[in-house]
């Protein structure tokens, strides 16, 4: 068997090849030892490793295993990614909402990383946590698909009031910058977490329209496990992309985007 992981700051994403076939899976950073333990158990197998936590999980094999650099894996995993999905692209942005996030132009088939911003998907779940209690990814985002932010953002139409505002007015002035004292005590968990989901997206995708610019391309592939089964997520990107005059694009499996990377070195 052939092993590419990307061992991050939240989740370990495994591709292998079974039979001639890709398969991916997930774990826990918590459960980094029962995965080199699978892997350990496997003979006549190739492993290469990308991430930060890679050194960690490389001092748990029981065998030798390559390592590559996780922004270099990622570009290899998000052009096989893109032509299995079908698309040609030369030029664009990839952002990678992970824990964190990362932003990488990609030109002449070479990548540079170009900025980035500590807005990620930790901050989805760390922000929820401390304002709702909700600990649970799959919980969070569920409940937050069925919030509602009027009562805590502001946007540019409400300070704009009987008056047409120069910018979009349906852009947020302020995330979290509503009235808020006045109903603070009555607000439910799920506008909350639909506040911060908003927040996330708001400022990920600001942010990659603005080194989208700056590297000359229009078209911004979004990865990361932040996106998975998140469906509100994709949604406050796109709209805010688009709006912002880019094109998003999120790949199948884009959370694999490294692991694939490193399958291709093994
Ligand atoms: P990293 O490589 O830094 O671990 P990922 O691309 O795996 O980053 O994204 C991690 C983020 O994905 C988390 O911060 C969280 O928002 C989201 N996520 C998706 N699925 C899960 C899950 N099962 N458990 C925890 N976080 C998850």
């Amino acid at each position: 068997m052939i092993f590419g992981i990307d061992a991050g700051g939240t989740l370990i994403k495994v591709a292998y090849a079974k039979n001639g076939t890709l398969q991916f899976t997930k774990f826990p950073i918590a459960e980094i030892e029962k995965v080199a333990s699978w892997v350990n158990e496997q003979s006549e197998s190739r492993v290469c490793i990308t991430g930060g936590k890679a050194g960690v999980l490389l001092s748990l094999l029981n065998k030798k295993a390559k390592e590559i650099m996780e922004f270099e894996a990622t570009h290899l995993g998000v052009k096989f990614l893109l032509e299995r999905m079908g698309r040609v692209e030369d030029s664009y942005l990839v952002t990678n909402v992970g824990t964190g996030t990362s932003i990488h132009c990609i030109e002449n088939n070479r990548q540079e990383r170009i900025g980035g911003t500590g807005v990620g998907g930790g901050t989805l779940l760390g922000l929820s946590h401390l304002l709702t209690g909700v600990t649970n990814y799959e919980e969070i985002v569920r409940m937050a698909g069925t919030g509602s932010r009027d009562r805590i953002d502001l946007k540019v139409k409400h300070i704009y009031e009987g008056k047409e505002p120069p910018i979009s007015g349906e852009l947020t002035a302020s995330n979290f910058g509503n009235n808020l004292f006045s109903v603070a005590a009555e607000l439910s968990r799920e506008e909350l977490l639909a506040a911060v989901l908003g927040l996330v997206g708001e400022t990920v995708s600001t942010v990659s329209v603005h080194a989208a610019k700056q590297c000359g391309v229009s078209t911004i592939i979004y990865i990361g496990s932040s996106f998975f089964e998140n469906p509100l997520l994709k949604e406050v990107v796109t709209s805010y992309t688009v709006l912002r005059g880019a094109q998003p694009l999120f790949l199948e499996n884009g959370e694999f985007s490294g692991a694939v990377g490193a399958l291709s070195l093994v």
